[in-house]
């Protein structure tokens, strides 16, 4: 494993030089086995004001260079990623335990969603339009925000900051990234391997280590111009009222609560791995897992058998194999799931899978929990209400087509919800009722570079990826060109 040579000596990227951060050192534990793999600095305030300034400094050149040249630079950006795939997958699974198959496909995606954004280094269009006066021209321009404080979650380090960086750069700002405390060795690898491989401007890219206090550094100076954050809903209501100070700017992706919705006529052959897949992939901890399960009442019982018969198979164990399952990604994310499953049994929940730990020695060490399917649970629960990000199941029986999208709609998030049936009447209703920024008809998770992936609701504010993702990296300028 080639985690330790990395971010034990220089965790801070400032200005085109690495250095040690003044901060206290932060250990990065392998979840698979509880080991210490790496200790990271964090940067201290002066530091990060320290980048944040650097930043400035190098986006008045960048703001400058033609679209091709921005399109350049973060097409490389994409070229780097797939070149180091391996190492960056291997580290990924060593900080946050994802099996390593699924490390190599989110590395595949961070890859795509350079290649996608740097196509649009020559389509930021104004526009022109005719005015009021004679002799006289507005023209509408769509500009770079300036400098970009990208703060990352665990769950997805590398795409997550790859989603970050790729339209901030192609926009033409400069940015400042601080990856998540618990999963900072991916992304500092990251951006070592683009400062080494790519012919980078100083302080055009930085990167910052530490926690929330680090963040927080980046959310209230006035420098930053965005702060765009991946990260849980509570964690998205501070930055903002913290960026309130100086009425920066904010875009934030934050948590969901998605439910799926199996309908009587759905083909059970594809929906019960497809939503399987909803909630297991990456250990359920991806904000569009598939977190609530509604079934019509004729196909519940048919439903709940095949889908507990499936995620009983799934392979759980050591994340560098062959498995669909490694542990979650740190004893705070497991104590949620357990906790989440408690609390469902108190409130009168009936567990039909898993429940716990899974068996073995080889689960004594290592934030492992169980594929765990519960049934017997009302809407008012605690878990078909908050996000618990881990492999549990609430399923719950509906009868009527209302009442599921009511049900379906009853929470404060409103990022993503899933849908399974054939009558396209019902696809389309869904269409129009379902109050979610993303809705997966017929298929599984996985958003694709082109669209857009946005939280309705508490689930966010702004958007990434596709046109809109980009475009939120810029903001308008009117010239009013007299020439009378
Ligand atoms: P988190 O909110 O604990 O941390 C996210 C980042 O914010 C970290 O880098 C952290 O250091 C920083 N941070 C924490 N408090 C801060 C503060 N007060 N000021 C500034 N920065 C602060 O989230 P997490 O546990 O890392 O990630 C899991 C959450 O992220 C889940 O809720 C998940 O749904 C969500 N998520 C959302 C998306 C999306 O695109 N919508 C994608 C992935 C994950």
């Amino acid at each position: 494993m080639t985690a330790t040579h990395i971010g034990s000596e220089a965790g801070l990227y400032i200005a085109g030089s690495w250095r040690r951060g003044g901060g206290p050192a932060i250990p990065v534990i392998n979840p698979a086995t509880e080991d210490v793999i790496a200790t990271v600095p964090s940067a201290t305030p002066e530091e990060v004001e320290e980048a944040l300034a650097a930043a400035q400094r190098a986006q008045r050149e960048w703001g400058r260079a033609p679209g091709g040249v921005r399109g350049a630079l973060v097409r490389a950006i994409g070229d780097v990623i797939r070149a180091n795939a391996t190492e960056l997958a291997e580290l990924q699974t060593a900080e946050v335990g994802k099996p390593l198959a699924i490390s190599h496909a989110e590395i595949a995606m961070a890859a795509q969603l350079a290649d996608y954004t740097a196509g649009w280094d020559r389509r930021i269009e104004g526009e022109i339009l005719p005015s009021d006066n004679a002799d006289e021209v507005i023209h509408l321009n769509r500009v770079p925000i300036g400098v970009v404080a990208a703060v990352t979650a665990w769950n997805a380090p590398v795409a997550l900051l790859v989603r970050k960086i790729a339209p901030a750069l192609v926009a033409g700002n400069a940015v400042v990234v601080k990856p998540s405390e618990l999963a900072p060795l991916s992304s500092i690898a990251l951006v070592r391997m683009i400062a080494e491989a790519v012919d980078l401007p100083p302080g055009l890219l930085n990167l910052v280590t530490g926690g929330p206090e680090t963040g927080l550094a980046l959310v209230t100076s006035p420098r930053t111009g965005l702060v765009t954050l991946t990260g849980h809903r509570d964690t998205g209501k501070k930055v903002m009222a913290a960026a309130a100070a100086n009425l920066t700017r904010v875009s934030l992706e934050l948590g969901g609560k998605a439910p799926a919705i199996v309908w009587a006529d759905a083909d059970l052959d594809s929906a019960v791995p497809a939503v399987a897949m909803a909630r297991h992939f990456n250990g359920g901890q991806v904000c569009t897992s598939a977190e609530r399960v509604f079934v019509h009442e004729s196909v519940f019982e048919e439903f709940v058998a095949r889908y507990t018969a499936l995620v009983g198979h799934l392979r759980v164990g050591d994340p560098l194999t062959e498995v669909e399952l490694g542990p979650l990604a740190g004893a705070a994310q497991r104590d949620k799931s357990i906790g989440a499953i408690e609390r469902a049994k108190a409130e009168g929940a009936r567990v039909v899978l898993g429940g716990g730990r899974p068996d073995g020695d080889a689960f004594e060490r290592g934030f492992w929990v169980a594929p765990t399917v519960l049934v017997d649970v009302e809407p008012g629960m605690h878990i078909m209400r908050e996000e618990v990000f881990g492999p549990v199941t609430p399923i719950a029986k509906v009868d009527t087509l209302e009442r599921a999208f009511e049900l379906a709609n009853e929470t404060r998030y409103g990022l993503s919800a899933y849908l399974y049936t054939a009558d396209h009447r019902i696809a389309m209703r869904a269409e129009r009722d379902l109050d979610f920024g993303e809705l997966y008809v017929n298929r599984s998770i996985g958003e694709q570079a082109q669209g857009h992936h946005s939280g309705h609701r508490e689930s966010g504010l702004g958007g990434e990826d596709g046109k809109h993702g980009v475009l939120r990296y810029t903001q308008l300028r009117s010239v009013y060109h007299n020439y009378a």
